[in-house]
């Protein structure tokens, strides 16, 4: 049943195709993006995203820890890096990371999120060390870390090829790869933003031979600065082209440019409108990709709430400590309690379900290495009460 008003749409083509499940072109995905008829794109993104996922949407508990933001490059979307002696470069030990990780364990986190820069002099051991003393508080919490630029870069630390890094990381705990670093594919976007990065290709084959190997990992796409719809449409085809030949992503996820502290600053980076756009979009033309993930901590809960009417299914998690956008200006808090995703779930009309990094639900909470679950309500009771005080002496909450 058609709602008179998508019947009037310049869209209304692209509805029938929805309907009938038919997978949409390029030339289709760059309609949409071109068309400013967000009503009806975000009707549509929901349509599929019920069918898929009826009503539940999707968090976790989970920390991230940016390990050093000292970085060899300089990309000019990036106001995380660092030189080695620069004012606000930092670098974490081994030690002060396993502190974090211990103390989030206490809250009933099942995964820790891991990334940095291409650090000018770390050996290989560190990022071994790092992966075996983490897991080693507890074999079931879940690795997920580096991105496709920091395995180039540690395959040429360890002096390892691609696929040997990877499965030595594998032996030391890596759980999955992070999305990150993909940005905008095309290369006159690239030279423009990051002309020393790795190039698309180079990206898309860590991930292909992580897949190969029965890894599982996420997708991105920065949105938002210097790239035109034709670009977005041709990193989403290159995304979604993969994922046909591997089926190794788990999630696809935009990211929003924050022009903040950046060589960008004078642009304004993507409006809300833009971003809900594009997560619908995604959900139109990843037809292969089961989630859609809204990462609250750079649009902020409440538009995240909104995205879950618009294809997405997931919302991220509790965070806890995020310095990449934070750098960059974003003003929203680095944490947010349990409760206060459940509740930012059930208030956008969805049912909250606890998943782990591989998107299967939580149902009990993890035993003997997080002594304080005794019970849902008592984590969430005690992670409150953590996360109020963590909030407050980093002035974040
Ligand atoms: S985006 Fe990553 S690789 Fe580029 S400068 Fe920032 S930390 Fe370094």
């Amino acid at each position: 049943m058609t709602p008179v008003w998508l019947q009037r749409s310049e869209l209304v083509d692209i509805w029938e195709k929805v309907q009938s499940g038919t997978r949409l072109s390029d030339a289709d995905c760059l309609r949409l993006f071109q068309s400013n008829d967000l009503p009806a794109i975000g009707y549509m993104a929901n349509h599929v995203r019920e069918r898929r996922h009826g009503n539940v949407a999707y968090y976790i508990l989970n920390r991230h820890i940016n390990y050093s933001n000292i970085c060899i490059l300089d990309c000019d979307f990036c106001a995380f890096y660092r030189r080695r002696r620069e004012p606000g470069a930092y670098e974490f030990t081994i030690e002060e990371m396993v502190a974090k990780a211990r103390e989030a364990l206490q809250l009933g986190i099942t995964e820790i999120h891991i990334v940095g820069g291409l650090h000018p002099s770390f050996k290989w051991d560190y990022y071994v060390t790092m992966l075996r003393e983490l897991k080693k508080l507890d074999p079931r919490l879940h690795l997920k870390a580096f991105t496709a630029i920091e395995i180039l870069h540690l395959s040429w630390v360890g002096k390892r090829s691609v696929t040997e890094t990877l499965a030595a990381l594998k032996e030391a705990g890596l759980g999955s790869l992070t999305g990150g670093g993909a940005e905008i594919f095309h290369p006159e976007v690239r030279k423009v933003i990051c002309h020393a990065k790795e190039s698309a290709e180079e990206w898309l084959d860590v991930h292909r031979t992580w897949h190969r190997m029965g890894g599982r990992s996420t997708c991105t796409m920065l949105i938002g600065h210097v790239e035109r719809p034709e670009h977005r449409v041709d990193h989403l085809r290159r995304l979604r082209e993969l994922q046909d030949e591997t089926g190794g992503f788990t999630a696809f996820v935009p990211l929003a440019f924050h022009p903040a502290n950046t060589k960008l600053a004078h642009l304004p980076g993507p409006s809300g409108a833009d971003l809900l756009k594009t997560l619908a979009i995604a959900r139109l033309y990843l037809d292969n990709v089961d989630h859609i993930k809204a990462y609250w901590i750079l649009m902020g809960i409440k538009l995240a709430q909104v995205a879950l009417g618009h294809g997405v299914d997931d919302i991220d998690g509790t965070v806890m400590e995020e310095k990449i956008y934070h750098m960059a200006g974003a003003t929203t808090p680095q944490m947010i309690p349990q409760q206060e995703l459940v509740r930012a779930i059930r208030e956008a009309g969805r049912e909250p379900v606890q998943r782990d990094s591989l998107y299967r639900p939580v149902t009990s909470l993890p035993g003997p290495a997080h002594e304080a679950s005794a019970g849902a309500s008592q984590i969430i009771r005690s992670s409150s009460a953590v996360y109020a005080g963590a909030g407050n002496e980093g002035g974040a909450a």
